[in-house]
């Protein structure tokens, strides 16, 4: 592993500032390190080198002030656009596509001095929890190549495991970042629905789409955060930073946890979980604990129809965002006589088949006759599921749970059964349903060495509860410093 490469983000902007290196030095470090190990991850789908080392040697000639993310390098999944950079979304059907825009949340980055590498790998149309159902083939998990590093960021988060890049941006409208981070050993952070533009960001369920970051540390994710938190035109849900909270770059802390109440809703400590899992959960809420928080169980009763409403919910948004890629407006076209069946044929052969299936379950749910039952009868159901958080957070800061049931799966484990891997989201879809931020981190390892995160909740766009509580863990702990052997 190159020791540029493996640094921090907080690491390099302080080295850059001192002058132990340029940013040429850390893109060029980057590059060579997803030239030397991506042909065993596939990580990315797209890297532009030579873009981005120009864009290197032009922030070498700048001054770095007031640039908070001057010269570093990034990675972006490929659901959000990157100006001249292929965008796929992991799908066939856009196959080519160059987006002529590039996502506010990528530009704001951009603004501030970051440095775009690649696009990374994942689930088509961000639909999956292993990075498998891309069509471009799968990612592998750096700890254990044989499995899967989670999903749909899963791009993101093996190239961050892997020190490729010190952080890379993900999306998460079930899980998709924190679930990723659980099972490649990092810090993910699923931000308040609406702190992020979703502006560049390619739909999947339009109320439950978030942007988030893939990085090491805490510390890391507050400092993207604050770049890209913020109001955008562009994007009616985005919330005004001056109204709901600023995220501050820096986390303020004292390094301990006293006056921080930690939930621990019994609903997430059941059976069928794999015992490591729950173990190392209950070890770092002890860690927490000597670190002077109040530890209080709570309860979010509604937590078992989380599953059902998402997968209702979000393939009925799937299926009317997903009614705009037809072979005319973007990407390739089947070739048809008649204008329906270039429709048909088109949107038949370019959508995988776990894209198909949410299509037909979303169109299904929304259809006249059904929409009360299914699509009406789940949007109550996500109110009680939003209405038990607040009942919880009137009593806790921040609510502690694995975020995953297990750690990651073999390869193909779950390829003939979609139930199994929508189980996989049991523990995270209640934050997207709820619109509330959650980060997961790495708490140790089970006993075949793979890494075990949970998961902390917070309350709408208190980012700072959270990232503080994991700060002060991660300054006491050394579990999120352990990389991957490849
Ligand atoms: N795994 C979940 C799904 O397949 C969540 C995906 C996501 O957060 N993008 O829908």
């Amino acid at each position: 592993m190159s020791s540029l490469s493996s640094l921090t983000l907080t690491q390099m902007k302080a080295g850059l500032e001192r002058g132990d290196f340029t940013s040429r030095d850390l893109v060029q470090a980057a590059l060579d390190e997803v030239a030397r190990l991506d042909p065993s991850l596939h990580a990315f789908l797209h890297v532009d080198g030579d873009r981005a080392l120009a864009q290197a040697a032009k922030a070498d000639q700048l001054p770095i002030t007031n640039h908070p993310l001057h010269g570093l390098p990034i990675a972006v999944k490929d659901v959000l656009t990157v100006e001249t950079m292929p965008c796929t979304a992991g799908s066939r059907i856009l196959e080519g596509f160059v987006p002529p825009y590039t996502a506010t949340s990528v530009k704001k980055l951009q603004q501030a001095g970051a440095i775009v590498i690649g696009k990374t790998n994942t689930d088509e149309f961000a639909m999956g929890s292993s990075t498998e159902n891309s069509a471009y083939g799968r990612t592998m998990n750096p700890w254990d190549t044989a499995r899967v590093p989670g999903g749909s960021s899963g791009g993101s988060a093996a190239a961050v495991a892997a020190r490729l890049v010190p952080a890379a941006l993900g999306t998460d409208t079930g899980g998709s970042v924190r679930q990723p981070a659980s099972f490649c050993g990092i810090t993910g952070l699923k931000t308040t629905y609406g702190r992020v533009s979703r502006y560049g960001l390619i739909a999947f369920g339009s109320s439950l789409d978030t942007v988030g970051v893939l990085a090491q540390t805490a510390e890391d994710a507050a400092l993207i955060l604050s770049v890209m938190a913020g109001r955008d035109p562009l994007d009616a849900t985005s919330a005004d930073d001056a109204v709901v909270g600023r995220v501050a770059q820096r986390i303020e802390t004292n390094g301990d946890l006293r006056g921080l109440r930690v939930g621990v809703p019994k609903e997430y400590f059941i059976g069928g979980i794999q015992p490591e899992v729950q173990e190392k959960t209950r070890q770092a809420i002890e860690q927490m604990k000597s670190l002077g928080a109040e530890i209080v169980e709570v309860s979010l009763p509604h937590t078992e129809y989380a599953l059902p409403v998402y997968y209702i919910l979000a393939p009925a948004e799937a299926s009317a965002n997903l009614a705009r890629f037809d072979g005319v407006r973007y990407g390739p076209r089947s070739d048809a006589n008649a204008m329906w069946d270039v429709f048909f044929k088109t949107r038949g052969e370019k959508f995988g088949e776990e894209v198909t299936r949410r299509i037909m379950i979303g169109t299904y749910a929304l259809s006249a006759g059904y929409y009360d039952a299914y699509y009406g009868q789940a949007q109550k159901v996500r109110t009680l599921i939003a209405r038990d958080f607040e009942a919880a957070f009137a009593s806790v800061d921040v609510i502690a749970a694995p975020t995953t049931p297990s750690t990651a799966f073999v390869a193909g484990a779950h390829a003939d059964d979609p139930l199994a891997m929508y189980l996989e989201d049991v523990f995270t879809l209640p934050a997207n349903l709820a619109g509330i931020p959650g980060i997961s981190f790495p708490v140790g390892f089970d006993s075949q060495g793979l890494p075990i995160g949970m998961q902390l909740l917070g309350p709408r766009f208190r980012e700072d509860a959270i990232l503080r509580a994991a700060h002060a863990y991660q300054q006491a702990t050394d579990w999120h410093t352990k990389s991957p052997k490849i």
